[in-house]
C-alpha cells in the first residue's frame, strides 16, 4: 500500500516519442486509453509525433484541489518533458524562428469519443506566426491555423459558444459575415488577407466577450488548455456518456500534449480516419476516409465530402452515392491512387497494429508533406453484428482463442442482432425519398424530430423517434440515445453520427445530401416534399435508404456466426438458461434461442384474456367456497389448455409453473366506467361491485394478500391450478409428449406455509393419478423472495425440491423499496450517487446478494443436490448472471429475447471464474 502511495506522487508526466516511451499499453488506468496506446505505438516502431501524457491522477487532484495545486505539482515535470519534445521535434515552444506547436487532447481510461475537449495549433501568437511562415513558406496555411486556434481556444477554454441551440457559433458568425462581404461561398476561397482580417475580428470578439486580450504567452495558452481538458471531464455530455456506459466519475481523464503535424500543408498533405475492419459489418477489409489538405476535424465535421482510402472502398462508395467512375476518379480519388507511397505505409501499419492489439483498430493519421504520422489507435467501436463477426473471424484465423472470442462479446450488445428487420414485402412497396450512406445497419421507423430535447420529450410520451440533423455533434448524444434511428444530411462513414450510432448499435443513415433541413421551422424537405416534426419516416441503415411513412418490420433471422457463438458459449458454460414465458409463442421463441426450459410461468397472465377475466371476477365476487369452486371449475379447462400449449412447445424440457401470485384487486376494475361495465356483465349492481372493490382494497398490496397467502386462505385456487397442470401433463403423456412440470409456490416466508401448499398440491396430484390410473413425475418447489425464506432456507429445503430466487420481490423487501413507487425516488438516488445502480436492474451483491448466497448454501445443507435458479428480472442481466454463477446456481431464467445474452453472460462468468482461479493458483 505504501508503495502505491509513493508511486502515486512521484511521476505525473510520461514522455513518448522517437522510439522510446515512458509508458505502455498496460498503463491505461494512469495514462488513459489514448496515452497508453501512443506510448505503445512508439515502443513498437509506429511513427507518432512526440509528446507527453499528464496522468489521470492529476485530473482527480484537479477536481479535488483546483488549478493552482496542479500547476505547483507538475510544472517542473511538464517543462522537462516539453524540452524532450522540442528536442525530438527539432522545434521550440514559443520560438519566433522555429516554433513548436502543440495539440492538447483528453484521453480517459475508457474511450469517450468526442465527449471532452481538444485544442489544436497551440503556441501561435504574433511572433510565432511570423516564424512559422518563414519555416513553412506557406503564409495562408499559417494564418488559417491561427484563426482555427483562436476559434477553438475561444470555444473550449474561454467558453465562447452559441447562445442557444438554434444560434450559430459566434466565430462561425464572424466568418459567415466576412464571406458574404467578400461574396465567397467556401472557406477554401478565403485569401491570406481575409484570414488575417478574421484573426483580428476573432480577437476583438474575445476581448468583447471576456474582457481580456487573447493570450499571447504560449505557456498561458498551454495551462489554459490543460485545465480546460480537465474541466471537460465534468461537462454535461461527458457526465451523461459516463452514466450511459457505466464509467465511474472518479476515473478522470489524462491529457495528451503532442507536437502538431499538419494535414493542411498543401496538396502533399492529408488527414484521415481508418478502421482495420469494417465497423458496420465486421468484414475483414481495410476501410477509411481522408481529405487532402485538411485538418482532422474537417473529416468528421462533414463540411467537405471525405474520400475513401482504398480503391475498392472508393468504388463501393461511388456506387452507393450514385457517382460515375469519371467523377469519382476526378473529384474523389482514393488515397491508394493519390498518394500510393503513404498509402502503402498506412496499410502496413494498420496490419501491424491490428496484429499487435489482436483486435479491430480505429486509427487517425496525418500525412504532412508526404510523411505519414499515426496520431491515435484504439479498439474500434462497432455494431453488434460486427462485434460477433470480428470475434469469430479472428478466432478462426487463430488470432484469438475461443475463450477470448467469447469474452470479446458485450452480452447486452447482442440485443442489436435480435432486433427486427424490415419485412421484404413491405419494403418493396415503400417509397424511397432519399438515399445516404449506410452508416450503421438496422431498420428503424419513427417520427421525425430535429433536436435532442424534443427527442427525449417525445420518447417520454412513448413515441418512437428518428433524430434528423444536418450533422450531429456530441451535444446531440441524448437525442441519439433515445432515437430509433439517426438521419443526417451531411457527413461520411466516419462522421460523428456514424461512429456514435455504430457504438450504440443504432440504425443510422448519414450524408443524405438531397435532404434540406430547416431547424427554425422544424421541417425537412426530401424529394420535393416537406415533412414536419412528428411525421413518420423509416431508415434502412444497411442500404442508406430513407422511406416515407412506417415500414413494417419482422423478427430477424440469426446468422451463422451467431449460431456458432452460441454453440461456443454452450461449451464453456456451467449454468443453463431458461425462460420466463406464459404462452406457447414466447416458449417457442425462447427455445429457438436455446432456452433449456421455462423458469417461470406467471399463471395470472392467463386470467386476463377474453372471457376468462369474467370467470375470474365471478370467483373473486363469490361470497363462499362453494361459489368460488363453481367459478374455478369454469376456469379449469382454460388453464389446462394453456398448460398443454406451453408443455407441448417445451416438450422434453422442464417447465416451472407458479401458482397464483398477485393481489386479487388487480383483477377488478378501479375506474367507475369499467365498474359499470362489470356490473352489467355480471348481472349485479354497481354498488355491489364497488363494495367488493372496497373490500379488496389494501394499503400495501405488495405486502398484503398475495402469493401463497391466496392459496393458504383459498386452498381451492391451488387445487384447481394443480389439477390443470397435472391433467395437462397426463393428456400430453397420452399423446407421447414428455413433460416435466415443476410446481412453484410463491412468496413463502415460513416452512409451515410451504408445507400447507405442498400438501394441497401432492394430495390433488395423487387424487388425479388415482382417477386416471396413470401418473407423471413432477416436483414441488418454492420461490425465495421473502427475506425470511432466505434466512431459513435450510428449513425450506425440507419441503422444497427446488428453489427459484424471485429477486424482484427479494430486492423490494430487502431494501424496503416498493417496486411500484421506487421510480419516484430511485432516479434521484442514482443522480446523487446515493446508489450506484438501480437494484431492480442489477442485483445488489452487497445486500440482497448475501441473502441469495445464504439461501443457496443453507438450502443445499439440507438437500445436497437442490436445484437452484433465479427468475427475477436479474436473470437476464449480465452482471447479476455472473453473481448467480459464482454462488453456484444451476440456471438463470429470463425473457425470451434475452436468452442469448444470458447464455453468453453465463459462459463468460464460467471462463472468468476459471481464469481468476488459475491466476490465484499461479500466485
Ligand atoms: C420476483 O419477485 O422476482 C418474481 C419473479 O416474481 P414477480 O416479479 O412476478 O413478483
Ligand atoms: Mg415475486
Amino acid at each position: 500500500m505504501k508503495k502505491e502511495v509513493s508511486k502515486k506522487t512521484s511521476k505525473h508526466v510520461y514522455f513518448f516519442g522517437g522510439n522510446k516511451a515512458d509508458g505502455d499499453s498496460k498503463m491505461k488506468n494512469l495514462l488513459g486509453g489514448k496515452g497508453a496506446n501512443l506510448a505503445e505505438m512508439v515502443n513498437i516502431g509506429i511513427p507518432v509525433p512526440p509528446g507527453f501524457t499528464i496522468t489521470t491522477e492529476v485530473c482527480t487532484l484537479y477536481n479535488a484541489e483546483g488549478e493552482q495545486k496542479v500547476i505547483e505539482l507538475i510544472k517542473k515535470e511538464v517543462e522537462d518533458n516539453l524540452h524532450k519534445v522540442e528536442k525530438e521535434a527539432g522545434a521550440y515552444f514559443g520560438d519566433s524562428q522555429n516554433p513548436l506547436l502543440l495539440s492538447v487532447r483528453s484521453g480517459a481510461r475508457a474511450s469517450m469519443p468526442g465527449m471532452m475537449d481538444t485544442v489544436l495549433n497551440l503556441g501561435l501568437n504574433e511572433a510565432t506566426v511570423a516564424g512559422l511562415i518563414k519555416k513553412s513558406g506557406d503564409e495562408r496555411f499559417v494564418w488559417d491555423s491561427y484563426r482555427r486556434f483562436i476559434q477553438m481556444y475561444g470555444d473550449v477554454v474561454l467558453g465562447m459558444k452559441p447562445a442557444s441551440k438554434e444560434d450559430i457559433d459566434p466565430f462561425e458568425e464572424i466568418m459567415e459575415h466576412l464571406k458574404s462581404e467578400k461574396g465567397i461561398e467556401s472557406d477554401k476561397d478565403l485569401t491570406t488577407k481575409d484570414l488575417k482580417t478574421l484573426v483580428t475580428r476573432f480577437k476583438k470578439a474575445v476581448k468583447e466577450s471576456t474582457g481580456h486580450d487573447f493570450p499571447e504567452d504560449p505557456w498561458a495558452q498551454l495551462w489554459g488548455s490543460v485545465m480546460a481538458v480537465f474541466n471537460s471531464w465534468s461537462n454535461d455530455r461527458a457526465v451523461y456518456y459516463r452514466k450511459m456506459h457505466d464509467i465511474p466519475d472518479e476515473w478522470g481523464t489524462a491529457v495528451n500534449v503532442q507536437a502538431m503535424v499538419y494535414g493542411n500543408m498543401g496538396d502533399n498533405s492529408a488527414t484521415g480516419v481508418a478502421f482495420t475492419r469494417d465497423a458496420a459489418t465486421g468484414e475483414n477489409i481495410f476501410v477509411g476516409e481522408y481529405l487532402i489538405n485538411a485538418q482532422g476535424e474537417d473529416v468528421v465535421a462533414g463540411i467537405r465530402t471525405p474520400q475513401q482510402i482504398t480503391i475498392e472502398g472508393s468504388h463501393r462508395w461511388a456506387k452507393l452515392s450514385n457517382i460515375s467512375e469519371e467523377e469519382r476518379a476526378a473529384k474523389y480519388p482514393s488515397l491508394e491512387e493519390t498518394m500510393p507511397k503513404a498509402y502503402k505505409q498506412l496499410f502496413d501499419y494498420q496490419k501491424k497494429l491490428e496484429h499487435h492489439y489482436r483486435d479491430m483498430q480505429d486509427l487517425e493519421f496525418t500525412i504532412q508533406d508526404g510523411r505519414l504520422w499515426i496520431l491515435q489507435t484504439r479498439n474500434g467501436k462497432r455494431t453488434g453484428a460486427a462485434m460477433v463477426k470480428i470475434a469469430m473471424d479472428m478466432m478462426r484465423q487463430k488470432k484469438i482463442s475461443q475463450k477470448d472470442a467469447l469474452l470479446r462479446i458485450e452480452p447486452n450488445k447482442l440485443d442489436e442482432l435480435l432486433h427486427p428487420v424490415f419485412d421484404a414485402d413491405a419494403l418493396s412497396k415503400a417509397k424511397v425519398i432519399s438515399k445516404g450512406l449506410p452508416a450503421s445497419p438496422g431498420a428503424a421507423t419513427g417520427q421525425i424530430v430535429f433536436f435532442a430535447e424534443d427527442a427525449e420529450a417525445m420518447k417520454a410520451q412513448g413515441k418512437d423517434v428518428i433524430l434528423v440533423r444536418i450533422e450531429t455533434s456530441p451535444e446531440d448524444l441524448r437525442g441519439m440515445n433515445v432515437a430509433r434511428g439517426i438521419l443526417t444530411a451531411r457527413g461520411g462513414m466516419t462522421s460523428h453520427a456514424a461512429v456514435v450510432a455504430r457504438g450504440m448499435g443504432k440504425c443510422c443513415v448519414s450524408g443524405a445530401g438531397s435532404i434540406v433541413i430547416d431547424y427554425k421551422n422544424r421541417t425537412m424537405t426530401a424529394n420535393n416534399k416537406k415533412y414536419k416534426q412528428g411525421d413518420f419516416i423509416s431508415l434502412n441503415g444497411s442500404t442508406g435508404e430513407v422511406y416515407e411513412g412506417r415500414v413494417l418490420t419482422k423478427d430477424p433471422e440469426l446468422s451463422g456466426d451467431f449460431g456458432e457463438l452460441m454453440k461456443l458459449a454452450e461449451k464453456f458454460t456451467r449454468m443453463h438458461v431458461r425462460t420466463n414465458a406464459d404462452n406457447p409463442k414466447d416458449s417457442r421463441i425462447a427455445r429457438e434461442f436455446g432456452a433449456k426450459g421455462i423458469g417461470l410461468t406467471r399463471t395470472e397472465h392467463m386470467f386476463f384474456e377474453g372471457d376468462r377475466i369474467k370467470v375470474m371476477r365471478e370467483m373473486i365476487l363469490a361470497s363462499d367456497e362453494k361459489g368460488r369452486r363453481k367459478a374455478l371449475d369454469k376456469l379449469l379447462p382454460f388453464q389446462r389448455e394453456d398448460f398443454e400449449g406451453i408443455f407441448e412447445a417445451m416438450h422434453d424440457l422442464p417447465v416451472t409453473v407458479r401458482l397464483l401470485d398477485p393481489p386479487l384487486h388487480e383483477f377488478v376494475p378501479q375506474e367507475p366506467k369499467n365498474q359499470k361495465e362489470m356490473a352489467e356483465e355480471m348481472g349485479i349492481t354497481v354498488e355491489q361491485v364497488k363494495e367488493k372493490v372496497a373490500e379488496l382494497h389494501e394499503l400495501n398490496p405488495m405486502l398484503g394478500h398475495r402469493g401463497c397467502r391466496l392459496g393458504n386462505t383459498y386452498p381451492e385456487i391451488s387445487e384447481m391450478q394443480t389439477r390443470a397442470i397435472i391433467e395437462a401433463a397426463l393428456n400430453l403423456k397420452a399423446k407421447g409428449i414428455k413433460t416435466y412440470p415443476e410446481i412453484m409456490i410463491p412468496l413463502i416466508g415460513t416452512l409451515k406455509e410451504l408445507r400447507y401448499q405442498e400438501d394441497i398440491v401432492r394430495n390433488t396430484a395423487e387424487k388425479i393419478f388415482a382417477e386416471r390410473n396413470d401418473r407423471i413425475a413432477y416436483m414441488v418447489g418454492t420461490m425465495i423472495e421473502v427475506p425470511r425464506a432466505a434466512l431459513t432456507a435450510d428449513l425450506m429445503a425440507e419441503s422444497a425440491e427446488f428453489f427459484s430466487f424471485g429477486t424482484n420481490d427479494l430486492t423490494q423487501m430487502t431494501f424496503g423499496y416498493s417496486r411500484d413507487d421506487s421510480p419516484k425516488f430511485l432516479p434521484i438516488y442514482l443522480e446523487k450517487g446515493l446508489l450506484k445502480h438501480d437494484p431492480f436492474q442489477i442485483l445488489d451483491r452487497e445486500g440482497v446478494g448475501q441473502l441469495v448466497e445464504m439461501g443457496v448454501k443453507k438450502g443445499r445443507q439440507t438437500k445436497k443436490n437442490l436445484k437452484v435458479g433465479i427468475c427475477g428480472e436479474h436473470g437476464g442481466e449480465p452482471n447479476s448472471i455472473e453473481f448467480c454463477h459464482l454462488v453456484g446456481m444451476d440456471y438463470v431464467s429470463c425473457s425470451p429475447y434475452r436468452v442469448p445474452i444470458a447464455r453468453l453472460a453465463a459462459a463468460q462468468a464460467a471462463i472468468k471464474e476459471k481464469e481468476a482461479k488459475t491466476t490465484k493458483n499461479k500466485k
